[in-house]
């Protein structure tokens, strides 16, 4: 059975290092006893020790938002999966829309950085999903295999193990527009279909696919209750302690 896996993304928030260690804590305190998910935070890379070090014998994890694909050098403005993994990091986030969209990320980077996470031993949260476009016509499924496609090449079945997939169609991510459980249902389906084409069934049945556009406490119940939901990718309601850890409290 898959461990269901509720993530916070800050992206970037907060605004300062006091709220974030004041939410991690908060974020800790109201999960406390929660057993049978596992619980992660991904603040941005300042708030990284601090709020690990708020999270000490929660049990919650920490993730990184990013990461680049050397280990060191003259690389400005960059921060590598070895220095994530040495301040505690469990895994990063790998081709959130943001990057793809604002930060021009590209297919083929985004495959090295799932790479490069998998060879240091951490676990790429692979984020995958169409655009309002795509959607409207109909390519959303089509679109997510292209992605899988290229941002998994040459990963083994032996390490889909490590690997989380974040199901975030890009219409949903900040708008309030969540899918409904039958779109992410059927489109999780897809993917689980997908990994087993390429990596067998049993592998598939492993791997842990998460929903991420504009979760809620009001919408996460209805999106867990299918068989193919195994977690949330959670932005703006990870913000608010008390709405996260209804998050994490799904039933
Ligand atoms: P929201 O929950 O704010 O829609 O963000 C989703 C997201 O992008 C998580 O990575």
């Amino acid at each position: 059975a898959r461990t269901p896996i509720i993530t916070g993304n800050w992206k970037m928030n907060p605004g300062d290092m006091a709220s974030a260690v004041q939410l991690a804590a908060d974020v800790a305190a109201q999960t406390k006893g929660l057993e049978g998910v596992e619980v992660g935070i991904i603040p941005p890379y300042p708030f990284v020790p601090p709020v690990r070090d708020a999270l000490k014998g929660s049990g919650i994890t920490v993730g990184a938002q990013n990461a680049f694909v050397e280990d060191k050098g003259a690389f400005t403005g960059a921060v590598s999966t070895t220095m994530l993994l040495s301040v505690g990091c469990e895994y990063v986030l790998c081709g959130h829309s943001e990057r793809r969209t604002i930060f021009k990320e590209d297919n083929a980077l985004i495959n090295s950085k799932v790479l490069k996470v998998l060879s240091k031993n951490m676990r790429p949260i692979l984020c995958i999903g169409e655009s309002k476009e795509e959607y409207e016509s109909g390519l959303n499924k089509e679109v997510c295999a292209v992605q899988l496609g290229k941002n998994l090449a040459g990963v083994t079945a032996e390490q889909m193990k490590d690997v989380v997939i974040a199901y975030e169609p890009v219409w949903a991510i900040g708008t309030g527009l969540v899918a409904t459980p039958e779109v992410a249902q059927s489109v999780h389906a897809y993917i689980r279909s997908w990994l087993a084409g390429k990596y067998g069934q049993a592998v598939a049945d492993d791997v842990r696919i998460q929903y991420g556009g504009s979760v809620t406490p009001e919408s996460v119940d209805d999106l867990m209750a299918c068989p193919d939901i195994d977690g949330a990718l959670v932005g703006g309601a990870s913000l608010v302690a008390d709405k996260f850890a209804r998050i994490c409290r799904f039933q």
